[in-house]
Parts: structure tokens; sequence; C-alpha cells
């Protein structure tokens, strides 16, 4: 066979970490053996009954043509009202773009504000996507350590530390993937003066903005009160209103900078789907029922919290501390390396799925070699037994 040339992008891109445990654990699944997952990404709750049925209602209407490029006016001025009425910030239609889940929020703003000579500063462990996202413009990324004693906190002082004349960008994500780590509004503040101040964009990834964890309050970018014209939020219906696969989230930004990003989704993928932009403007307009929802989400990922991280901490050789928010428990694992005769997390992850059955994701896919990602989104039952199983397989 003749070998194919890829674009020098694509070549240079890392394999998804996330996707590779994922399909080792279904190997494993199909071949018979019983597999506890915690290397999920994404709720297992399904999608509330009402927003499902306003989807199929749209269908069923014929809402199944090409929208605007932006998305529809009336779900662009639902989620601007929404921006209003939770961060008291001055969002209209021509602030929001709805893009085909929050990844390609994020992927066109770096897309646009980006570019080869750029560099963009992350906070470390990132997201697995964030630093291929920066690459894939043009930029390289800036990578900014965070400490795991007291729960991986963002802090300006590791930006000012490490920025430059280049430094074009900054990713926060709170609550952050994979860490749980909610970012502190007054570091928030700073990160967006430090902005400002540099001719440089924040992009603020809240995503995962409804899960936070005893009594603490999510800090969005959108509610500062500093300017903003230099700040990107992007938000998601994903892991809200469990609806990974609707793919519908959205940036919220100045209105040159939504244009520019439409203007670039106009030639990529145009609108997202219209009966998903139909389910979530139903979400979005009967706030009652999505509190409902939100908030036996938020109990239930509390309980399976409680239930992992107690686990964790039991098990000789694993530090855990408590994620503030997300579904994710983001654990030192290293204590163990040398009895389990193993180099890193790739293998940590590989020898624990194969001799106990139980999956997680390695650290390394976050850029961070010492740990391994637990998702808590499934049920309690299986969070114990897969914590079991693991204990046993730690001290074995
Ligand atoms: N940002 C973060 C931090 C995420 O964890 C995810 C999903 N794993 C996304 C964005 C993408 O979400 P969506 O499914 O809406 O594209």
């Amino acid at each position: 066979m003749t070998l194919r040339r890829f674009s020098s992008k694509v070549a240079a891109l890392a394999p998804s970490s996330t996707i590779a445990v994922a399909r080792a654990a279904r190997q494993l699944a199909a071949s018979g053996a019983d597999v506890v997952d915690f290397g999920l990404g994404e709720p297992d709750f399904a999608t509330p009954d009402f927003v499902g049925r306003a989807g199929a209602a749209a269908i069923e209407a014929g809402k199944t043509k090409y929208t605007d490029v932006a998305g529809d006016p009336a779900l662009r001025d639902a989620i601007a009202e929404k921006y209003r009425r939770e961060q008291g910030s001055e969002c209209r239609r021509e602030n929001v773009l709805v893009t085909a889940g929050a990844k390609q929020a994020v992927f066109n703003a770096c897309a646009t504000l980006f570019q080869e000579g750029d560099e963009v500063a992350l906070f470390s462990p990132y997201w697995v996507s964030f630093p291929e996202m920066v690459r894939l413009s043009g930029a390289e990324p800036l990578f900014l350590e965070c400490d795991f004693e007291g729960g991986w906190p963002v802090r300006s002082k590791a930006l000012e530390a490490a920025a430059g004349p280049r430094t074009r960008g900054v990713v926060v994500n709170s609550p952050n993937n994979p860490t749980g780590a909610v970012a502190a509004a007054d570091e928030v503040v700073r990160i967006a003066d430090w902005c400002a101040r540099h001719d440089a964009y924040l992009i603020f990834d809240e995503t995962y903005d409804r899960f936070l964890y005893d009594g603490r309050r999510h800090v969005s970018a959108a509610s500062l009160a500093a300017p903003r014209d230099r700040i990107i939020v992007t938000g998601a219906a994903s892991k809200t209103y469990a609806m990974t696969g609707w793919r519908l989230g959205w940036a919220v930004g100045p209105p040159d900078v939504i244009a520019a990003m439409a203007a670039y989704q106009s030639h990529s993928t145009s609108n997202a789907s219209s009966i998903s932009q139909a389910a979530v403007l139903a979400a979005l307009q009967d706030r009652e029922r999505t509190e409902r929802s939100v908030g036996e989400m938020l109990a239930e990922y509390a309980r399976r919290r409680e239930a992992m991280l107690g686990a964790l901490e039991r098990i000789a050789g694993i530090r855990a501390v408590q994620p503030e928010g997300a579904f994710y428990a983001f654990a030192r694992v290293s204590g163990l390396f040398a009895a389990k005769g193993v180099s890193g997390s790739k293998q940590f992850c590989d020898r624990l799925l194969s001799e106990a059955h139980v999956a997680a994701v390695p650290g390394d896919a976050f850029g961070e070699d010492t740990c391994a990602r637990f998702s808590f989104a499934t049920s309690v039952d299986r969070i114990d037994e897969g914590m079991r199983r693991l204990a046993e397989w730690a001290a074995r």
C-alpha cells in the first residue's frame, strides 16, 4: 500500500486517549468481561423527557431545514436572556453563536482569534482537546502548571510569570475537566484584566457550570464588570440537559468576534442541528422543569462523588482531592507505580483494565502523568463495585 500523506496539522495530532480507553473497555466488554467503566465523559442520565419531546415535535412540525448559521434567532435570544438573568451581563442576540456542542464553540474561537506565531496559555491539567485546538489554529500552547495541593487551583500568578509578548490568549475551564477545580472569582478577574491589558483573549469554558458541590458557586467570566470585549464564554447543553448526542452548545462574546466565528462556521458546518436547537429552546423556556431535572442530577452526582472519593481516600498509594465541580475524580496514582511495576499513567490504566476490569483515563492525556481520571457519571452500585476492585488490585 502506498504511504498516504496527511496534512502536517493532522499528522501532528495526538491520538485521543479518552477514545482509546473507551475502545479498549468496549472490546473487553464484548469478549464477555464485566467492565466497570469510569472512563465515561458523559452523563448516564436520559435527556429530560420534555426536552426530547420538543425535539420530536420539531421533526413533526417540519423544522428540518437550515436555520441562520449563527442559530435560530429565538434560541440566540433565549441564551442571551439566560446570561442577562444569571450573570447580569448585557447580552443580546448578536453576542451569541449557536454551535454543534461546546467543543465547536472553543474550536471556532481558537480558529478565529489565533494563528502561527501566537501562544495560548492553558492551565494544566487541561481538557484533552484544548492543546490540539490551539495547535490546529497554528498557535502553540503555553502550559501553566496547577498544584495538586489545594485541589489544582487556577492562579493568575502562573500566567503573569510565564506569559510573553506572543501570548494572545488564555483558556480557563471552570469547573475543570479533569480536576473538578472551580476558578476563584478574584483569579478570574485578574486573568481577564491581564487579557485586557495585553491585547489577548480569555476563552472561558463553562461546560459544567451547573454541577458544583458543597454549595460552591460558579463564577462566570460573563459576570465580570471589567471590559468584556476580550472575553468569549463557551457553554453547552450537553451536560446540563444530559444531551451529549444532540450536539448543541454556544459561544457568548463581543459581536464582531461572534460574527467572525459565524463566518468561519458558515464554511464548515453551517448551523447546528435545527432539531437540537428546538429542543434546547424548550429547555431554556421551561425553567421550572429544567431546574428540577438539573437539581435531581446534581443530587445524584453528589452522592456518587461521596461514594467514589470516600473509597479512593481509603486506598493506600492513591491520593485524591475532592472535586469542587464536574463529575470526575482526578486522583494521584503514582504511589502505586513502583509496586505495580509500571512507568506511567497509561501503563497503569492498561493494567487496571486488563487485570481488574476497571476503566479509567490515564492522566497523561490531560498533561499530568502521575494521575488517572475516574468518572463518577455512573451508578453508586457500579462505583462501589469498581472501587472494591481497584482497592483489591492495588493491594495485590
Ligand atoms: N469542554 C469541556 C471541558 C468538556 O469536558 C467537554 C466535553 N467532554 C466539552 C467542552 C465539549 O462539550 P460538547 O459535548 O458540548 O461539545
